[in-house]
């Protein structure tokens, strides 16, 4: 049976803080989704008595203990020499992946480095888990020890050759492997304007802890509520379904999106099913809610285009913010966003027009208009709406925020919802 997961995350660069954890967080969403429990996250430099403590700690403590890092070819590479140190086994080269080393190296036009051999070294027993999009394979090690049978996988640092590793082979194995007859499902809520503990009152007592689970992640600005259920195949999809419909009852207008989805995708299907054309004018967030929505296939179909204008010439000139506009209230007004909003649907012959103007920071900030003071405005042809927010963060958390807050009005009024509900982001 494996119930319990150990994630190890290897390399110097997480040790030091020069990079976050980011495999740790996929790996254990993935296995928190399938119904395992992660009970630790173990985080080593590349030192070989570190990596071996942390092996010895997490075949411990888990069933299955997935590694990331450490496969590369320098010498400061040590995850494979110590997983067959530390699991009594002698390393072997297999001839076919180090043919295959070679030939990638080829096919780019370029000579091997002989220490690339390395990567083509497993612990005897290994079974090589293929690595589609770089040179060094992973593999599974499974092994009888005092504690029990332990199943050791390790897979490379580079995010995207870990991913799909994980997805294509690791976790079908997994599932397939696990024992027992339940199966896990999880749903997913993408949220967006509640603090984390106001959605945990929110949802508190919805689901009974005998009849699923509900974790939550924060990934700003947004958060996630992922609910797993697990139990008898035939049972499984109904249970979910039920308890799904009542999670969505309970979150109302703050879960944007369901499953792997994001705002501006959600955006972009509204706009679409509705037949309406938007267009932006940004102060504060420099195009990146433009950025954003254009990151979506198809987008051009609904954005007719979007303004950057910062200097008050440029939103006199080019959205037609009256200079006594500007002269009364500040660019960083609702008066301001009013205009520009207005202006840019006029402008650009849209349906729908959106303005943010705001201070970013760090500089820029006075007593009246702090910095993270940031105003938003959507127009119609037959209505204006506008808010002034008091945000939070750095320059970049700002601008962010910014932009989040800028296409949730855009959804929230398609969904004939007010986009300017005092509720959103109420802290
Ligand atoms: P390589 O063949 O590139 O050396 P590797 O398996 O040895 O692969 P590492 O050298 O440990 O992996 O890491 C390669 C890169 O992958 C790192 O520089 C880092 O950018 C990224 N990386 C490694 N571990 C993690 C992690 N836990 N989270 C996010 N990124 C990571």
């Amino acid at each position: 049976m494996i119930e319990k997961a150990v994630i190890l995350s290897t390399g110097d660069e997480l040790t030091t803080g020069r990079i976050a954890d980011t495999n740790a967080s996929f790996i254990a969403d993935k296995l928190g989704a399938a119904g395992f429990d992660v009970v630790a996250v173990l985080v080593v430099g590349d030192y070989p008595d570190r990596i071996g403590w942390a092996w010895h700690e997490a075949m411990r403590l888990g069933e299955v203990v997935i590694s990331t890092g450490g496969l590369g070819p320098t010498a400061d590479d040590l995850t494979t020499e110590t997983v067959a140190h530390v699991a009594g086994r002698r390393l072997f080269i297999d001839q076919g992946i180090a043919i295959r080393i070679r030939e990638f190296f080829e096919a780019m036009g370029r000579v091997m480095p002989e220490n690339n051999l390395k990567q083509a070294q497993f612990p005897e027993g290994a079974v090589i888990i293929p690595n589609a999009l770089g040179t060094a394979p992973g593999f599974r090690l499974d092994l009888a020890t005092a504690h029990g049978t332990r199943h050791l996988i390790v897979l490379p640092g580079v995010p995207r050759e870990m991913k799909p590793m994980l997805e294509d082979h690791v976790l079908p194995w997994l599932q397939q492997t696990r024992g027992g007859d339940d199966v896990y499902r999880s749903h997913v809520f993408q949220t967006f304007g509640i603090s984390e503990s106001a959605l945990d009152e929110l949802v508190a007592g919805c689901v009974g802890p005998d009849e699923g689970r509900i974790a939550f992640r924060a990934a700003f600005p947004q958060i996630s509520v992922r609910l797993t259920v697990h139990g008898p195949a035939a049972q499984v999809p109904q249970r979910l379904e039920t308890l799904a419909a009542r999670l969505r009852a309970r979150v109302g207008a703050y879960a944007y999106g369901e499953g792997e989805t994001t705002m501006e995708a959600v955006v972009g299907e509204l706009l679409t099913q509705r037949g309406l054309t938007l267009a932006l004018a940004e102060s504060c967030t420099g195009g990146l809610v433009g950025n954003r929505i254009t990151n979506v296939p198809g987008s051009s179909a609904y954005l007719k285009g979007g303004i950057v204008a910062y200097s008050n010439e440029v939103k006199q000139q080019s959205l037609d913010v009256r200079s006594e506009t500007l002269a009364a209230h500040g660019a960083v007004s609702e008066e301001a966003a009013v205009e520009m909003a207005t202006g840019v649907r006029r402008v650009l012959g849209a349906d729908i027009g959106l303005a943010v103007t705001g201070i970013a920071g760090p500089e820029g900030g006075t007593p009246d208009k702090p910095v993270g003071t940031v105003c938003f405005a959507l127009a119609t042809a037959s209505a204006v709406r506008h808010r002034r927010y008091q945000l939070w963060g750095s320059r970049d958390w700002v601008k962010l925020l910014s932009s989040q807050i800028a296409l949730d009005w855009v959804r929230r009024f398609l969904l004939g919802m007010d986009p300017a509900d005092p509720a959103i982001l109420r802290r």
